[in-house]
């Protein structure tokens, strides 16, 4: 039950929403609600206005656009995103994320906006965001403004954008040529989040060569992070089990892992070299077709 009490607008434009946000003292944007709505019901959100944005129909698509940046639309569900053929051919590793997401009622109702801006270091899509280089375009009552990934995911529940800002789409730039890449996940066996997930991306030139690799992690530290000191252990290498073997030991370094009921953070740190060895095996067979 939700005991405070709140006004509740559903706007048809974005910018009717933003307008609403900001005349609201502390609005909060309603999505998916498979977040908010369990804090509220909780008391640990009290937001005086809800603005539910789904009547925005603009923010549910999914397109390529003439360069092969995949825009994804932040309405878009876990499921659309799981279902659909061009992410699923061109971006593997969100599909991959996507689908691994709670469960079906979660998938169907959960988006992938929500899931960013919502920032659970749990969350399974920041990892393929992350390792993808997507640009996560906010829009507020200044315009609009572009947040690399890599600049998003401040701290446990704490993003880059600011108050009033909605994050509007999420820009996947063109992948190169042989590229592959792979989610996987380490799941909580009660909530399904993730206890560690970790997505690869990885480009290959003609001759097997690893070209450039990217690998985000998520629910292993307080924020999601990319694994640089691995990345570039297995550039320029063959790509072969050793190497792989080599750059996954290094994908926790540098970073304070987390303890808790689910792991420890020695264990999670021993389950982020067992999985990003599997994403980079996984993601280096599909560059290499
Ligand atoms: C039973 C259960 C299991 C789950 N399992 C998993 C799991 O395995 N993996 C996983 O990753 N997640 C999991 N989730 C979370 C799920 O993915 C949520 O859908 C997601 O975290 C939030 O998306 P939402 O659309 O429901 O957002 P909401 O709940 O509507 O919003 C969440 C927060 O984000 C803000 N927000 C939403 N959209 C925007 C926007 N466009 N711009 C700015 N702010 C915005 C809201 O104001 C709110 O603060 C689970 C949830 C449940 C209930």
């Amino acid at each position: 039950m939700i005991t405070h009490p709140f006004s509740y607008q559903a706007p048809s434009t974005i910018e009717e929403a933003i307008a609403t946000l900001g005349r609201s003292r502390d609005g909060k944007v309603l999505a998916g609600g498979h977040s908010l709505l369990p804090l509220m019901k909780l008391g640990l959100a009290q937001p005086d206005t809800l603005v539910d944005i789904r009547k925005i129909a603009s923010l549910r698509d999914i397109r390529a656009e003439a360069d092969g940046t995949i825009v994804v639309g932040t309405l878009a569900t876990h499921r659309s995103i799981a279902e659909d053929r061009t992410i699923g051919a061109k971006l593997a590793a969100l599909a991959e994320a996507a689908a691994a997401v709670g469960d079906p009622q979660v998938r169907s109702r959960g988006t992938i906006g929500g899931s960013l801006a919502h920032a659970d270091p749990a969350a399974d899509e920041p990892a393929p965001t992350l390792a993808f280089d997507a640009i996560i375009r906010a829009i507020g009552s200044k315009g609009k403004r572009d947040i690399p990934a890599r600049e998003f995911f401040k701290a446990p529940f704490e993003t880059a954008l600011a108050p009033g800002e909605i994050a509007a789409e999420i820009r996947f730039p063109a992948q190169p040529g042989r590229t592959g890449s792979a989610y996987l996940k380490f799941r909580h066996p009660a909530s399904r989040f993730a206890v560690v997930g970790v997505a690869a991306v990885v480009t290959a030139k003609a001759d097997g060569t690893i070209e450039r690799a990217a690998i985000g992690v998520t629910g292993a530290a307080e924020a999601p992070f990319r694994a640089t000191a691995a990345e570039r252990a297995i550039t320029g290498t063959k790509g072969d089990a050793k190497a792989i073997a080599a750059a996954a030991a290094k994908a926790a370094e540098g970073m304070t892992t987390l303890s808790d009921l689910a792991a420890s953070s020695e264990y999670r740190r021993h389950l982020v070299s067992v999985y990003a060895k599997r994403a980079l095996e996984r993601a280096t067979q599909r560059a290499r077709g």
